[in-house]
């Protein structure tokens, strides 16, 4: 699934699974919200099929929770679950710039710095929506770059789960990373450094993981479609 929503020209069920995207990265949206079929289906004038075929897809993305006779929900990943995330993050990410050092190309570095300039321009000029699907989007940037599909598959996975963390954590409300410490990451790979690079890494995922807040209180929200709209 993409973490770089385009409404325009999607499939149903596309839309309906970005603008819950968007909801939950952007906080109107709550973990343990309940998301209810018919009032879906009414919202986005589709058929329940078509919700069901885009809560299915946000479940495999560990969005949303789907339990039995009861409905869905927005996920709530518990405090370890997300430490183990940001350990698997870590993990990953330090080998996929190591990786990139060696190969990169210049097309590689070239989208790569684009890529931190669109984050730029998006901050100021104080696009939220746009800054989060950025910020996420550079990490699956330096996944694609760093030729693995199957690392760049578990690391989507990854970063759709961390936007639910930082959601439901984050103490200040600053659903993305910011694009300097990505612009730093870029000049070690541009200049093959992989030692720097990995340890800027490493320092980054720190920083974010470093954001959350264990005492959240967390507010249930219900009216799904005044957050939709
Ligand atoms: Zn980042």
């Amino acid at each position: 699934m993409s973490l770089e929503p385009d409404g325009t020209g999607d499939s149903p069920h596309l839309v309906i699974y970005n603008r819950i995207w968007q909801s939950i990265a952007e906080r109107k949206l709550r973990p343990g919200t309940r998301l209810k079929e018919e009032q879906l289906a009414e919202i986005f004038a589709v058929s329940r099929a078509r919700v069901r075929q885009a809560l299915s897809a946000l479940e495999r993305d560990g969005l949303v929770t789907l339990i039995p006779n009861r409905g869905a929900f927005v996920a709530e990943p518990s405090i370890d679950e997300a430490r183990d995330i940001f350990f698997a993050r870590r993990t990953i990410e330090a080998q996929l710039v190591r990786r990139l050092c060696a190969t990169r190309t210049p097309e590689a570095l070239t989208r790569l710095h684009d890529h931190v300039a669109r984050e730029r321009a998006a901050r100021d000029r104080g696009d939220k929506t746009d800054c989060v699907r950025l910020s996420g989007g550079f990490h699956l940037l330096i996944g694609e770059l760093a030729g693995s599909p199957y690392l760049g598959d578990v690391l989507r996975d990854l970063v759709s789960r961390t936007s639910l963390i930082l959601v439901m954590y984050q103490r200040r409300s600053q659903a993305d990373c910011g694009p300097d410490e990505h612009a730093e990451i870029v000049e070690a790979i541009a200049g093959q450094d992989a030692k720097r690079a990995m340890s800027l890494m490493d320092h980054h995922m720190d920083h974010l993981e470093g954001t959350l807040d264990l005492d959240d209180d967390l507010a249930r929200q219900a009216d799904l479609k005044e957050l939709l709209q």
